[in-house]
């Protein structure tokens, strides 16, 4: 076993189902992509075809910090709440989020288990170390999140995706307006979302045993669906102060898929694919898809 310990795969669980846009999504695109005479805020494009997209990186930052404001993990056998340790911005632009400084913190904290941590860097920050997360490793995210692309119904080329809306602040006292073109998305768009969450036995540097992670799945996934309905009250990209980014989540799919099934040995999988259900719902099936990812782990896990 490596330094870092070791992962022991054991399935996977399947996130899928629609974004509807309730009301006008903005998630800004890059000012190379600007044209003359276009708007002073385009939104982002995939620049192979085009298509709007909401970026996955989006939707993880978001599922991310939701969670930070309210999830918490175990330092020295104390629960504790998480601070905004770690800076990711410029010198100009400070942004702080959390991070664990190490893998043993990271599996033991909710935020880091499913969305990765990169070690502590306060050493490469010093400029004693060449990399981000030398000195105590890397903890590797959980949960993908695919880009979410527009559903196939929106796809038709004369489709009026977007609207440019111009705001406008007002001074004061002079009352001179000051008017900008923000586009954004219409609403009742929709995307389709993707969200994979690995089952996986993590066992650290000097710990043999192999328990199948019973308690922290069941912690994760409602954790997961507990963000996404959090998200469904405060909105995804810019401006949702403003009533920008309001969006529903509509589960197609909610299923858990063990060893076996990627093997080919089996085609069972537990959960719910018949279309059309709530966070809420998804909810409900947490616990027999967490009993049948153990019952199929059996012959992986020791004990
Ligand atoms: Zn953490």
């Amino acid at each position: 076993m490596g330094q870092n310990g070791q992962r022991v795969f054991l399935g996977k669980v399947f996130f899928r189902g629609k974004i509807i846009l309730r009301t006008g999504m903005h998630i800004g695109g890059s000012q190379e992509s600007m044209q003359i005479g276009g708007v002073d805020s385009p939104i982002i494009r995939d620049s192979g075809n085009n298509l709007p997209y909401i970026p996955g990186s989006s939707l993880k930052g978001k599922l991310r910090s939701t969670l930070e404001k309210f999830g918490k993990r175990i330092k020295e056998g104390k629960e504790e709440k998480l601070s905004s340790n770690r800076s990711i911005g410029t010198f100009r632009q400070k942004v702080f989020i959390h991070c664990c400084e190490d893998i043993q913190l990271a599996l033991n904290c909710e935020v880091c288990r499913i969305f990765g941590a990169t070690g502590d860097d306060r050493e490469f920050q010093k400029g004693k170390k060449d990399r981000r997360g030398d000195k105590a490793g890397n903890f590797p995210a959980l949960l993908m999140v695919r880009d979410s692309l527009l559903d196939d119904a929106f796809m038709h080329p004369s489709r009026l995706l977007t609207e440019v809306k111009t705001e406008t602040g007002v001074d004061r006292s002079t009352m001179a307006a000051n008017p900008r073109q923000v586009e954004r998305l219409l609403p009742d768009t929709a995307f389709i979302f993707e969200m994979v969450y690995s089952v996986e036995n993590i066992i650290l540097a000097g710990k043999a045993k192999t328990d199948f992670p019973e308690a922290n799945l069941k912690t994760d996934l409602d954790n997961i669906l507990t963000c996404m309905e959090i998200i469904e009250s405060e909105g995804i990209g810019g401006h949702t102060s403003r009533g920008y980014g309001k969006v529903n989540f509509v589960f197609t799919e909610f299923l858990g898929r063990s060893l076996d099934y990627f093997k080919g040995k089996t085609k069972k999988e537990k959960g719910k694919s018949d279309g059309g259900f709530s966070i809420q719902e998804a909810r409900g099936k947490i616990d027999e898809i967490v009993k049948f990812l153990k019952e199929e782990s059996r012959n992986a896990v020791s004990g």
